[in-house]
This record gives structure tokens, C-alpha cells and sequence, in this order.
């Protein structure tokens, strides 16, 4: 089977609705901006890649919704949380990564972590769910990972970020379920993109082995389905919980691990 290709759910229609995506220039975001596109909603792509945002735009020529790149480093959290006014579906997926023992952790780029991907993800909420409550209809999904519900040597502010960002999606469940607004993790093993491809040489160097063991022996040590998940099929994820089939799933996890989480 190619899983790259899944095949799209029927009833999500998005028409009339606006999403925001962030990270949209990365191999996530990428597939959920197009997916969630493809549905008919006009999606704002937001990420500081001017250049991945190009490309994008190119490739959703056709698509059924309008795709308007937005160029914007998260780290500006008051920006952030303007863009997000009079959004509809706000998926969190913005990361980063940086592997190091905790004790050679560089403070700054710990900071910049949870900046990104935790602090952003409070504010974007802070800017989208006063229009959400307004309109009795809101979807907000964010990309936390299997880091989200365990950890791993030499990921402290990766598995921080993730853990708080967990908390931080139950709490907008409690809050929006009146307001018609559902807050959900999807929690993918390792993904086919860029991120997993940068972080290869360093998981060799910090675990003492070569570059082309790394994802068999480290990445898939844990997992039962010994593949990558591809990034489709995680913007189908994403495209379930916006579906009218899951507006009784919120404050919860999808968890789309290959079995990892099952040991
Ligand atoms: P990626 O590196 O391909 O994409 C991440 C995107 O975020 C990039 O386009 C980058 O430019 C953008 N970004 C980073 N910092 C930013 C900032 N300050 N402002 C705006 N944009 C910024 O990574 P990906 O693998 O597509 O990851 C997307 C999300 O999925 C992340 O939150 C990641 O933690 C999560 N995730 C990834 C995997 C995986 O195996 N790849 C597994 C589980 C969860």
C-alpha cells in the first residue's frame, strides 16, 4: 500500500471556514495545509520559511480552498496572536528539535523551543478563540508527538514543550466544549520530513553509532510497525478531528505511534 497517498475521508467540508497552520513550510504542515485546502477552506500558511512558503503556494494551485502563505517568525508571540484573530481551525505544528545531553542543553535555544512550541500555541489560542466562541464553531488541533506522552534521552526541551502542550489542548477542550470548540493532540510516531532527516546525525553522534543504523536501532527501536508514518497520513488525522464524525472527540490524544506507546 502507499501510505503517502491516503485516501481523503468524504464529509469534510470546510467551505466558508478559515485555518490557520503553522510550520506550514515543513513536511506536517505542509500536507495539512494542502489537506485541510483541499477541504475548501481558506488556509493562512504560516511559518518563517519565505521560500517553503513559495513553494507551497505553488503546489495548491487547483486545490479547492485559497492558500495564503504567511510569513511570520513565532518567536514574535503579539504577531502570532494578531494573525490568529478570525480563525476557524487553528492547527499547532510549528517545532523544532535540537538533541543534547541536559547538562550541554544551550539555556537559549530552550527558551526558543517552548517559545515556539508552546508559548505560540497559548497566544495563537488567546488570538482565535474569542471568534470561534463568537461563531459556536471551532477546531483546534496541535501536533504534539509521541514526546508528548513519553520521553527520551537527550530531548529535555523537545519532550518539555510537548508534554506542556498536552496540557495546554485539555485545558481548551474544558473551556471551548461549551462554545462548540474541540482541542485535540495527534501524537505521530517519526515522520517522514525534514525534522527526522536533521536529526539523524546527531542521534549517530550522541548515541556512538553510524548514521545508517540511527532509524532502525534508535527511531524504530520502540515502534511495532517498523516504518516512518508518512505525512499524509497525519493530515488525515488532523482532517478527522475537524470532521462533523468527531465533534464528541476532545481533551484527548490520537495517538499514531505504530505501537510504541503500547509497551
Ligand atoms: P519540519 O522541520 O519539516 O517543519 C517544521 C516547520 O516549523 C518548518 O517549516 C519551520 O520553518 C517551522 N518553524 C520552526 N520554527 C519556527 C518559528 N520560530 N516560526 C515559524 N515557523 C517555524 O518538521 P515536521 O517534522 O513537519 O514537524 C512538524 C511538527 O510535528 C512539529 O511540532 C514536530 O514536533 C511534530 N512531530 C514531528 C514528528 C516527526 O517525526 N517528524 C513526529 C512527531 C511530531
Amino acid at each position: 500500500m502507499d501510505h503517502t497517498r491516503a485516501r481523503p475521508l468524504p464529509d469534510l467540508d470546510l467551505a466558508g471556514r478559515t485555518a490557520l497552520v503553522t510550520g506550514a513550510a515543513g513536511g506536517i504542515g505542509r500536507a495539512c495545509a494542502l489537506r485541510l485546502a483541499g477541504a475548501g477552506a481558506r488556509v493562512l500558511a504560516v511559518d518563517v520559511d519565505a521560500n517553503g512558503l513559495a513553494a507551497l503556494r505553488g503546489e495548491a494551485e487547483g486545490v479547492a480552498g485559497a492558500l495564503e502563505p504567511r510569513v511570520l517568525d513565532l518567536t514574535d508571540l503579539d504577531a502570532a496572536e494578531r494573525l490568529a484573530a478570525g480563525t476557524d481551525v487553528l492547527v499547532n505544528n510549528a517545532g523544532l528539535q535540537l538533541v543534547r545531553p541536559i547538562e550541554e542543553f544551550p539555556p537559549e535555544v530552550f527558551t526558543e523551543v517552548l517559545t515556539v512550541m508552546l508559548q505560540a500555541p497559548f497566544r495563537l489560542l488567546r488570538g482565535a478563540l474569542p471568534h470561534m466562541y463568537r461563531r459556536g464553531w471551532g477546531r483546534v488541533v496541535n501536533i504534539s508527538s509521541v514526546h508528548g506522552l513519553r520521553a527520551s534521552a537527550y530531548k529535555s526541551a523537545y519532550v518539555a514543550a510537548k508534554h506542556g502542550l498536552e496540557g495546554l489542548s485539555k485545558t481548551a477542550a474544558l473551556e471551548g466544549a461549551a462554545h462548540g470548540v474541540t482541542s485535540n493532540c495527534v501524537c505521530p510516531g517519526y515522520v517522514r520530513t525534514p525534522l527526522v532527516e536533521r536529526q539523524i546525525a546527531d542521534q549517530a553522534r550522541a548515541h556512538g553509532i553510524p548514521a545508517e543504523r540511527v532509524v532502525s536501532d534508535v527511531l524504530l527501536a520502540d515502534s511495532a510497525v517498523k516504518r516512518l508514518v508518512e505525512p499524509a497520513e497525519v493530515a488525515e488525522a488532523v482532517a478527522y478531528l475537524c470532521s462533523p464524525q468527531a465533534s464528541f472527540v476532545t481533551g484527548t490524544s490520537l495517538v499514531m505511534d505504530g505501537g510504541w506507546t503500547a509497551h
